[in-house]
Order: structure tokens, then sequence, then C-alpha cells
């Protein structure tokens, strides 16, 4: 186990067998919005930040049918590529996204990733 200096800087993720340092939690709100920030731009589900030209932020909620790049498959049914809808809240600990990334929103901006 820890020493009880590193235990004050660790804590412990329910159902996870791992610890994670709070300097690596505190600059996201949960490991959902972390992890889904990461696969970004890949098949499946991303969350990223898209950016108007008023300079306002929305966070995004984006599937992808396939990776970013990725040649569409032909096919004589309409299909779906990519699919993204804004949240306000986190979708794991409710936290609002504008507020509590407010100092963030830049870095976690995806332009690449526009509809
Ligand atoms: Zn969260």
């Amino acid at each position: 186990m820890f020493s009880d200096s590193k235990k004050s800087n660790r804590f412990w993720i329910q159902n996870s067998s791992k610890t994670i340092d709070q300097s690596e939690q505190a600059s996201f709100c949960c490991m959902g919005i972390e992890e889904f920030h990461k696969c970004a731009g890949s098949r499946g589900f991303g969350i990223f930040t898209k950016r108007f030209d008023d300079g306002e932020y929305q966070f995004m909620l984006q599937y992808r049918a396939m990776d970013n790049g990725a040649s569409a498959p032909f096919t004589k049914s309409p299909l779906s590529l990519v699919s993204e809808i804004p949240l306000k809240y986190c979708p794991w600990c409710g936290v609002n996204l504008n507020e509590f990334y407010k100092d963030k929103l830049g870095q976690m901006e995806r332009s690449d990733l526009k509809l």
C-alpha cells in the first residue's frame, strides 16, 4: 500500500483496479469524459469542443461509423457516417462542461472533426 504522504495524493476509483494521481484527474471532471475525449476522431463515440465563428465553444458528443478519413463503403441505403449532439453537462458526473473546462476549452478543440 501507499505511505501516508502518497496516499493523500491518490484516491481509489471504485470498480477499478488502478489508482490515479489527483493531478491527472484534476484536468478532467471524470474518467468517462477523459476516455471519450481521447477517442475523438476514431470509430465510435468521442467528445471534443467545437469553436464557432463568434469565439464560443460547444462540447459535442460525436459518433463515427468509421475512423476519420476512412473511405466510405458503397451502399444503396442512406448511411450516416458521423452524427453529433451538443452537450451542456457531463453525461457521467453532471458538471456544467463549459464552466468546468473554461480554461481548457481550446485544448479540447478538434476543428478537424467538425461536420
Ligand atoms: Zn464528468
